[in-house]
């Protein structure tokens, strides 16, 4: 297979590649907000949202203020589970990591980026957050080291975007997205598989939109019910059917057997707190999802880009 041991092009296959060497993420907090919670454009945040701005592997700001303390101690994590030196992606993930002044921007990027371990930068953030000057650093930046925009889109569907609270509409998407590859940005879409009232059709619409893009790179997310989102009440309320596991896997080796291989597939799985989740729970198991996932695409004979449906 020509990504190594995986029948998709992974993100630890590319940074290989890229890199020469296993690269590592560390998941920060800039310390922002959320214009979708502070009531810029919403209160309470898209729906499906965590209290932690889906960022909870985020080493805090609480005792580590400085960029570059919050590196080392998440190195730590990292280096329990690795043998010698590590190389590191400083991935600002927690809330809308654009959504501050430029000139606090600059500060926070240049530290985090000028860090002996980090390779590369990647920001989560909102379409709506990304203005030309925001743009035009994160480019600057981008000259010295690779810079990723991580958006979290979810869907190309007005109706679910509607429903989840998100806050934008596709236009503001598909803006921010060219202004950020006409500035020579890496951008990594995040889309989630399962929203309420979602057809599977419509699901495999929004990836499909992304693979005629084609975008750099996507994270395929499965949707995670977390304790204290809005959603989560929502569900209480009135529950709605979450994915069954072989659901799951067979939509899941349809997406990529319909994505172009140039597309890097960050994620195939969810990335939920274990201790907020509330369904569904099979996704707790995150080895046996794998697992389960890795067979299915061997006995089905699927590989990324083949175009190929799994057997019924
Ligand atoms: S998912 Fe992102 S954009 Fe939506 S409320 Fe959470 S932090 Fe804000």
């Amino acid at each position: 297979m020509v990504w190594g041991d995986k029948p998709y092009h992974s993100l630890d296959y590319e940074l290989k590649r890229q890199f020469g060497q296993k690269i590592y993420k560390v998941s920060l907090d800039g310390g922002m907000s959320c214009p979708n919670r502070d009531g810029t454009v919403g209160t309470g945040g898209c729906t499906f949202c965590s209290q932690g701005g889906s960022g909870e592997f985020a080493v805090g700001r609480t005792g580590y203020p400085d960029v570059w303390e919050q590196i080392e101690q998440a190195k730590t994590r990292v280096h329990r589970k690795i043998s010698g030196e590590g190389k590191y992606i400083a991935y600002f993930q927690s809330y809308t990591n654009t959504y501050a002044p430029v000139d606090y921007l600059r500060t926070l990027f240049e530290r985090a980026i000028t860090h002996p371990d980090i390779v590369a930068l990647s920001v989560g953030t909102r379409p709506d957050c990304l203005g030309d000057e925001v743009v035009a650093l994160l480019k600057e930046l981008n000259r010295q080291k690779p810079v990723w925009v991580e958006l979290g889109l979810q869907t190309i569907h007005e109706k679910t975007a509607e429903r989840i609270h998100r806050g934008y509409r596709l236009e503001v998407f598909e803006d921010a997205y060219r202004r950020l590859k006409e500035a020579g940005l890496t951008v990594v879409v995040h889309v989630i598989l399962g929203l309420p009232g979602e057809t599977k059709e419509e699901m495999l619409e929004t990836v499909d939109y992304l693979g005629k893009i084609p975008v750099d790179g996507i994270k395929l997310q499965l949707l995670h019910i977390l304790k204290g989102s809005q959603m989560a009440a929502e569900y209480e309320k009135n529950p709605f059917s979450l994915m069954e596991l072989e659901e799951y896997l067979d939509l899941i080796l349809t997406c990529v057997a319909r994505l172009p291989q140039s597309v890097v597939i960050h994620r195939l799985s969810g990335d939920g707190a274990k201790a907020l989740l509330i369904g569904p729970a099979w996704s707790a198991n995150k080895k046996l999802v794998l697992n389960r996932m890795m067979q299915k695409f061997r006995e089905n004979g699927i590989f990324q880009g083949c175009q190929r449906a799994p057997r019924g």
